[in-house]
């Protein structure tokens, strides 16, 4: 755990590697791979203010704490210099071959991934992809060894950065780290994340351990000589080790409410035997002389655990009362504990080379297994949250932008699902679209980790046979609510020409009527805030033209149609803005809010905070000026909120005088409601005044009981 600013060169590597390999041209060619990355980053630097080349260094000098083949350690030199240099995949294929380079690419790829710790499913399906997207599991390793530097040298970045790879490290690395037994990483990564994480408890925790030291070695000094004598007695050959546990293990039990005193595992001792047999046989004898703790007793030698753990552990009453946790295997099993699946290496001493020999069969049986535990770990869990996150993980897929950020979508989805998913914008200026590196068509089935590109053009526009082919329930509303918005372009256009045309019959020269001071006077009679506005009431009927134009004095006719007003928009109460006491809001009408609906404030250029519904297309676009609204819950007027509703039926009969029975026998009010197309039936649309959700919710179950109406949906314009 140290600031390492230690300047390690490849002498020191090759010193290390010296020790578990015995072939010069190994070593050659790994100083080789080293003149190559040093020379490709040279006028790189660390944050850390090293010289770039320290880090992979340092990255391979992990690994030759697990033995790591000499493919793996001229991997882990070049691990950064395709993404980061100008050395190209085929450059780097011919100068150190295939196997090399592939796991370079491997471990770019991973590297490439954005990852995003905040959802727990998210978290178990990193893992899966880290799993799934290294073909060979010497890739995982070496973005162990990684990371694991690259936590170690965490002080050189900002505190936030710190906690987010912290958080990462600790979730995500340290926990595949477990999976595949390779121990030494993980209680590291565990540590240092601890460290950043939560430095409080760390320090707190590594100072109350020195405090103690002195008195705990000695002790377990005492216990290492009487359980050794013990043993040489009955003639058992051993090594024995005390041991510290790690920080984390130890916070993780003060997690668990255990106090600091009370952690009796804190003395252990660790006891190394050449045969299973001697295993169990060196129990007995210690539980012979000292007394074990009932229902401690672990026997992982007859069920290993998943990573292939296997060890007898138990704990005893030893000298001056304290407590042990003794762990007891053969060296073979000491090997998988420390290593996991890197004990398969090829390098080790005193170790059969035939039997150790890396077989890839073996390594990709061991593969397949750590992806079955992975998946295991969610079925054991009986909660049943998790097993709803099954679902959620089985129905979807995940792909990534060109960036690594990762995207969900439902099965099934095409690149135009993908397009609105990144934004509503992307969506709408879809053109074409690329999946790992090929062109393929809008309706093509994505697949888990594709890496999907979307080409836009900002001139093109939707089209309606995308209705047909999106899966995700999001792209498809707002295709719809495209498709509307352009209706009410429509309307806008027809309600000028509606307007124009009375002015016309009525021999009232436009310019005229356009007068500033007239279109002032119809806004603020109307509660609008634009010709456009006045344009739209007319153009769905909301107002006709003859009442708009009487709303000036001198064009008066007696005999004009009354005016039906636009609901005037309150000044509400009922909601609260984030931050602000007094301000002017009001319910947006292009989607209007009812009460209970999930909402989001936009701020307007001087007219206070319009409040959409939070999916509203209209604020989507405008995250930059939106604020956080809420209702108030406690608000006693009984208010009523106007939406709109689209009807859809599957008859050409007239239903209208049906469907307003209906809605009023639910005690809702209804403003308008009138036929606004055919499809299969006819489409009615009605505006209506709820109480709330709930209410609403009451009419839309009536209506999805009555056999005529196919479908109802709330109108966002
Ligand atoms: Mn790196």
């Amino acid at each position: 755990m140290t600031k390492s600013h230690d300047l390690v060169t490849i002498d020191d590597l090759v010193e290390k590697l010296k020790t578990y390999i015995n072939k010069e041209e190994e070593i050659s060619g790994i100083i080789t791979a080293y003149q190559f990355a040093n020379e490709k980053h040279k006028e790189q630097f660390r944050k850390s203010g090293e010289p770039y080349i320290i880090h992979p260094i340092n990255v391979a000098i992990i690994l030759t704490t697990i033995y790591a083949d000499s493919a793996t350690i001229k991997a882990a030199l070049l691990h950064d210099v395709l993404e980061d240099t100008d050395c190209t995949q085929e450059e780097m294929e011919e100068k150190f071959g295939r196997e090399v380079t592939q796991l370079v690419l491997g471990a770019t790829k991973i590297s490439k991934i954005h990852f995003s710790t905040e959802n727990d499913y998210l978290i178990d399906y990193y893992k899966k992809i880290i799993v799934g997207i290294s073909e060979d599991v010497r890739v995982i390793i070496i973005k162990l060894a990684d990371r694991l530097h690259n936590m170690r040298t965490l002080w050189a970045l900002p505190k936030e950065k710190q906690k987010r790879k912290a958080k990462e490290s600790l979730e995500i690395f340290a926990s595949i780290a477990n999976h595949l037994g390779i121990h030494k990483i993980k209680s590291e990564l565990e540590d240092l994340s601890l460290r950043y994480l939560k430095p409080e408890v760390f320090y707190d925790i590594a100072e109350k351990l020195n405090k103690t030291k002195l008195e705990r070695d000695k002790t377990v000094y005492e216990m290492m000589q009487e359980v050794t004598n013990l043993l040489t007695e009955h003639s058992i050959v051993h090594e024995i080790k005390g041991r510290s546990k790690s920080i984390y293990s130890i916070y993780n039990k003060l997690n668990k409410g255990k106090k600091f005193s009370d952690i009796y595992d804190l003395l252990a001792l660790r006891i190394i035997v050449n045969t299973e047999q001697e295993c169990y046989l060196a129990l007995g004898i210690i539980h012979s002389k000292f007394r074990p703790l009932p229902k401690r007793f672990k026997d992982y030698i007859a069920m290993p655990k998943p990573n292939m753990y296997q060890s007898l552990h138990t704990t005893v009453f030893g000298l001056d009362g304290y407590l042990f946790e003794i762990q007891i295997r053969t060296h073979d099993m000491d090997e998988v504990a420390e290593n996991g699946v890197a004990c398969h290496w090829a390098y080790k001493e005193n170790c059969d080379a035939k039997k150790s020999m890396q077989s890839t069969t073996e390594q990709k049986l061991q593969f397949f297994k750590v992806i079955m535990d992975l998946n295991n770990d969610k079925m054991s869990s009986e909660d049943f949250v998790h097993s709803v996150t099954d679902e959620v993980l089985n129905n979807n897929i995940y792909v990534f932008t060109p960036k690594g950020d990762v995207i969900e979508l439902p099965k099934g989805a095409t690149p135009i699902d993908f397009a609105y998913k990144v934004h509503t914008k992307v969506g709408e200026t879809t053109v074409g679209a690329i999946v790992n590196n090929s062109i393929v068509p809008l309706n093509y089935e994505l697949q888990n980790n594709d890496i999907v590109k979307i080409n836009t053009n900002k001139n093109s526009t939707p089209s309606k046979e995308w209705l047909n082919i999106v899966k995700s329930t999001q792209a498809r509303n707002k295709i719809r609510g495209y498709f509307t918005k352009n209706e009410k372009e429509v309307y806008i256009e027809k309600g000028k020409y509606l307007l124009e045309k009375e002015l016309k019959r009525r021999k009232i020269p436009y310019q005229d009527f356009y007068k500033e001071e007239n279109i002032t006077k119809v806004n603020k009679s109307l509660k609008t805030n634009s010709v456009e506005e006045i344009y739209l009431g007319i153009g769905n009927s909301k107002l006709s033209a003859g009442s708009v134009i009487n709303l000036i004095d001198q064009y008066k006719q007696v005999s004009a149609p009354k005016v039906i007003k636009i609901p005037p928009k309150v000044l509400d109460t009922d909601l609260i803005v984030d931050g602000i006491d007094k301000v002017k809001v009001n319910l947006a009408n292009c989607c209007n809010p009812i009460f209970g609906d999930e909402i989001v404030g936009y701020i307007t250029k001087g007219n206070g905070i319009s409040v959409h519904r939070l999916h509203c297309h209209n604020v989507e676009m405008l995250e930059d000026r939106t604020i956080n609204v809420s209702w108030n819950e406690k608000t006693i007027e009984n208010k009523k909120y106007l939406t709109l509703l689209v009807i859809y039926t599957n008859t050409l009969e007239n239903k209208i005088a049906d469907l307003v029975q209906k809605t009023s026998m639910m005690n809702i009010s209804i403003e308008s409601i009138k036929t606004i197309g055919k499809e299969d039936g006819f489409i009615y649309e009605g505006s209506i005044y709820v109480r709330d959700v709930t209410h609403l919710n009451k009419l839309l179950l009536e209506y999805e009981k009555t056999p005529y109406i196919s479908r109802v949906e709330r109108l966002m314009r």
